[in-house]
């Protein structure tokens, strides 16, 4: 049976099929809401379909997505471990960059897919993905570098197609893949333990 998340994801995904909030819908052969595993712990944005993505109407099937699942798999996991969406779901025509005010109209569906995974870590893949939460960073500055925000822990990563473009980065993108588990893995510690503290505070109240 399909878990409460699950459900939600899909209607999320149908309202994005039938999404006309911005002109992007217009060159859009598919709408692409994301896909993975609805109970994921970890959450890629990405930046916006491109052409095989926009085919498929699923993220990251072309040679970012295969690269992508290399490094997942580098590391222990495959795509049904994580959830992988974008900013924008519909594709820009000629690959151009999503402008600021389809960032801000799709924001309402990224939103809602963040609202009901609800991820322990958030892994923004590319500079668009990144300025959600870190507006004025540069991403060579601060990629595979956790920052706590809320209840969740953010890692910024280079999206997997500069790697492509420009090969001396490849070997960055990868480093920044490793480090993901133990960051995940001290996360969760962190949050385990400042419930205990929160939950032995409480109880010293009480007395
Ligand atoms: S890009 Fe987002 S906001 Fe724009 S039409 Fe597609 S789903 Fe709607």
């Amino acid at each position: 049976m399909a878990s409460d998340r699950a459900i939600r994801i899909q209607e999320i995904a149908e309202e994005i099929r039938n999404c006309t909030l911005c002109e992007l819908c217009r060159g859009a052969a598919n709408p692409v809401p994301g896909a993975g595993n609805p109970d994921a712990e970890v959450m890629f944005i990405g930046e916006a379909p491109g052409m095989n993505e926009d085919k498929q109407g699923l993220p990251f099937v072309g040679n970012s997505g295969q690269f992508l699942n290399e490094m997942l798999e580098s590391i222990g996991w495959t795509r049904d471990d994580v959830f992988v969406t974008n900013v924008v779901k519909c594709r820009p025509p000629g690959n151009r960059d999503p402008l600021p005010d389809e960032i801000m109209a799709c924001g309402s569906h990224l939103e809602s897919q963040i609202a009901a995974l609800d991820p322990v870590m958030i892994v923004t893949l590319g500079r668009f993905s990144m300025a959600k939460w870190f507006q004025n960073e540069r991403i060579s500055r601060i990629h595979g570098e956790p920052r706590e925000v809320g209840r969740r822990v953010i890692v910024p990563m280079y999206h997997p197609a500069a790697a492509l473009h420009q090969p001396s980065l490849r070997e960055t993108v990868k480093a920044d893949m490793q480090k993901l588990p133990m960051i995940l893995d001290a996360f969760k510690q962190k949050a385990r333990a400042d419930l205990e503290t929160q939950q032995d505070n409480s109880q010293m109240k009480l007395f």
